[in-house]
């Protein structure tokens, strides 16, 4: 029997600002009290042991850099597949998988070491959150928090400390060689530089991490810039329209993507969609010629809505409403709609999302499952009671026919129609079928 660790959840899971595998890494590591080393070697062991008839099997490297952990490749592959055996946990959100051997294969489209938003970190640690180092962060094309737009930083403004150190003696959210909090800015320093132009603010990338955190399964995603790529220049060459292809994106560039195919790096994907009038997702996943902005033609001239700025809001108790927010996140408090909790708070759920973006998704997500958890036990109960009535002795005196069942059941229950039925078939088909 191997080891097991402690299930510790991956935060921000199945949303786009989920939680990276080097975070998680290095906060396991501190959880279980040990080492980021003892921890690799660990589940090399661990695993090793279960795995030891599968030749296939890729062993858990005892070195690896946070950049290495996120990257598409088989030493990080390894990591995630050990700890989802150890954990039960499904783990493959925490890498950045969209980088296939077509896309961002260059070194430095993953930022070295760690990088993170002060002002999503102190917002963590004013509603009581787990802090933690965000996948999105590791990406270079990324400079700029698309929460809060300023700038992502990469060591500690105090004493330089970048956190990447193997040996963990403070739980994440603090620097590990001074103990201050890494959401704390150094008033002996400049401001935070606000990002400006969309590049910068990153706002596609966003988008992009919510379309992949929206996908119920990592979507294959090989081959499909070349589907899009050549599907647009076929549709615009066949039109006799190429000139408009080359306003949104060189002639240059369009032969030589076209007919190279070498990997596009991440930043050109960005400059496509963004000439193309198209989000990330659409490019990537290869279905740019479906998009209705290609189709519509008009797309030169409209930006997507992700490159939009947003709206500037009105002067607000903060204060008042961070502390109220904070109760909402009490795991005692019964979870509810976001509109709910805005109407209660007096303030709009763009309000929320703009100012909390990270307490809107834990509270989105704590709803979520507690709707999937009732939608659960609803047809469990309805299961149940359809057994009960062809299998229980107090209803004997009644015909055991689908129809009254279903008479009797829905006037005993209330429950809906479509889940009665369903369970009734069920069971007959279980007890009476052959
Ligand atoms: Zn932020
Ligand atoms: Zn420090």
């Amino acid at each position: 029997m191997a080891d097991m660790l402690f299930p510790i959840e991956l935060e921000g899971a199945g949303t786009c600002d989920v939680e990276s595998l080097a975070s998680y890494v290095y906060r396991v590591a501190y959880e279980h009290g040990i080492f980021v080393g003892e921890l690799l070697r660990h589940i090399n062991k661990q695993t090793s042991a279960l795995t030891h008839l599968d030749t296939e099997a890729q062993p858990v490297p005892a070195f690896l850099k946070p950049a290495e952990m996120v990257r598409n490749n088989r030493s990080s592959a390894a990591i995630q597949g050990a700890l989802e055996k150890l954990t039960g946990l499904e783990l493959s959100q925490s890498r950045l998988l969209f980088m296939t051997s077509d896309i961002g294969r260059s070194p430095n489209e993953v930022a070295p070491g760690f990088r993170w938003c002060p002002e999503c970190m102190s917002e963590w640690q004013a509603l009581g959150q787990q802090p933690f180092f965000k996948l999105i962060w590791h990406l270079s094309a990324i400079t700029h928090c698309p929460s809060h737009r300023t700038e992502l930083i990469s060591k500690c403004a105090f004493c330089s400390c970048k956190q990447t150190g193997y040996i963990r003696k403070r739980a994440i959210g603090f620097c590990q060689q001074c103990g201050r909090h890494l959401g704390t800015r150094n008033p002996d320093k400049l401001a935070p530089e606000i990002a400006r132009s969309w590049e910068m603010k990153g706002a596609d990338v966003h988008q992009f991490f919510v379309d992949m955190a929206q996908q119920p399964f990592t979507a294959e995603l090989e081959g499909g810039i070349w589907r899009s790529l050549r599907d647009l220049f076929d549709h615009y060459w066949g039109n006799g329209k190429e000139l408009e292809l080359y306003q949104a994106f060189p002639r240059d560039e369009w032969i030589s993507l076209y007919h190279k195919q070498k990997p596009v790096s991440f930043s050109t994907a960005r400059r496509l969609c963004y000439g193309l009038g198209i989000d990330l997702y659409t490019l990537i996943s290869g279905s740019a010629i479906n998009s209705t902005q290609v189709l519509s033609q008009k797309w030169l001239c409209e930006l997507p809505a992700g490159f939009c700025e947003r709206k500037s809001r009105q002067k607000r108790n903060h204060d008042a409403i961070q502390s109220k927010l904070r109760r909402y996140l009490d795991p005692c408090v019964r979870p509810r709609p976001m509109k709910e909790v805005a109407a209660e708070l007096n303030v709009s759920v763009g309000y929320l999302e703009y100012r909390y973006p990270t307490a809107v998704s834990a509270l989105v997500k704590r709803h979520q499952s507690m709707i999937v958890a009732q939608r659960q036990r609803t047809r469990e109960k309805a299961l149940n009671s359809a057994l009960q009535y062809f299998t229980n002795s107090s209803y004997s005196g009644y015909p055991k026919s689908r129809k009254q069942a279903y008479l009797c059941l829905r006037e005993e229950t209330g429950l809906p129609k479509f889940l009665l039925k369903g369970a009734i078939g069920e069971v007959y088909s279980a007890l009476y079928s052959s």
